[in-house]
């Protein structure tokens, strides 16, 4: 594949901006669901077409490597140019339909950031709520135990993604129990049973993992892990880890936090506790690129919104300048 002709002039850009050795700086990019096809529902989530040319462009700036490799080659100065990460939090089904082909394809490896409390069956409250809005009736609706009260359900979905954002923001903050309550009401408003193959199966891990994809730890249940106690965030962490080692059957070495802001999602006494439960490297969601002087436990990344490929690949050079501190305390 020869990436286009822009991306080629970026390139010895990236490698001045990037270099390799104690002068490395890491670009990490974060993903989520890769769709089959555009879904005005999921207007922040690529469809296979965009994530094509993005991982193009993406191969041809950069070295892709493994995120466990690359965080221990930033820690003792081996990194090579231009080195990038590709990551996909949470565990959706189409991480394994629709991104592993294309990944494939083009030979890049990549990190599959896994909250295993889902597996098989499972759904996010996020998705629970943007699912059950897009099957509720058009016309009016009581939505009181979400705090909208009465609302119009309207025809077009990019209106219903708007209520789905806004029905969200509400209970986001809830406790868990409080949340699932009005979750489980919303649902039951809705005409058609929700889907039950948004996340992965068990099969779909081990599947990823032998395709020489490597799987990280994201808790099991994806709590806020700030809003925990130390034992229940510990319980959490280590869950998940275990429940996807003797899942695959070799040792889970990296982590992303779930949701991923410092200070907010989570806090510094977990950024020990990450590594005191066994894993080498962990991923927040804070922007920019790392460099060897960034805890290695809270590493930052980094995905431009451009709809096409040459803003794209200007963000991720611009991406470069930004060595934010860890944040992290
Ligand atoms: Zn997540």
């Amino acid at each position: 594949m020869t990436p286009p002709f822009a991306v080629r002039m970026m390139r010895p850009v990236a490698a001045l901006l990037a270099p390799g050795g104690n002068r490395a700086r890491l670009s990490i990019l974060i993903y989520h669901r890769v769709l089959p096809v555009p879904d005005p529902m999921l207007p922040g989530d690529p469809d296979a077409a965009r994530f094509r040319w993005q991982m193009e462009t993406v191969s041809g700036l950069f070295r892709v490597l493994p995120l466990a490799e690359a965080a221990a080659r930033l820690q003792n100065d081996t990194l090579p140019p231009r080195a990038a990460c590709i990551t996909f939090d949470d565990g959706y089904a189409d991480n394994h339909d629709v991104a592993l082909p294309i990944l494939q394809s083009l030979g890049l490896p990549a990190t599959f950031f896994v909250a295993t409390g889902f597996l098989d069956g499972g759904m996010m409250f996020n998705d629970r709520i943007i699912e059950a809005i897009r099957r509720l009736s058009p016309g009016l609706q009581d939505l009181g135990f979400l705090g909208l009260g009465m609302r119009e359900i309207p025809v077009e979905m990019e209106a219903r993604h708007a209520l789905a954002m806004e029905a969200i923001r509400r209970v986001k903050h809830l406790p868990g129990e409080e949340r699932a309550q009005r979750v489980a009401a919303l649902e039951a408003q809705s005409p058609a049973p929700l889907p039950r193959d948004l996340m992965m199966t068990s099969a779909q891990v081990r599947a990823l993992d032998a395709a020489g994809m490597e799987i990280g730890g994201h808790t099991h249940s994806h709590p806020i892990l700030a809003r925990l106690t130390d034992d229940q965030a510990r319980a959490e962490i280590l869950q998940g880890k275990e429940t996807l080692e003797s899942m695959l059957g070799h040792r889970i070495r990296v982590f992303a936090y779930p949701n991923g802001k410092p200070g907010k999602d989570y806090r510094r006494e977990h950024v020990p506790m990450v590594r005191d439960c066994g894993f080498d490297a962990a991923v927040s969601t804070v922007w920019g690129v790392s460099t060897a002087s960034r805890d290695p436990f809270q590493l930052a990344r980094f995905t431009p919104w451009d709809i096409t490929p040459t803003p794209f690949g200007l963000r991720l050079l611009r991406n470069l300048l930004r060595t934010t501190p860890d944040q992290a305390r």
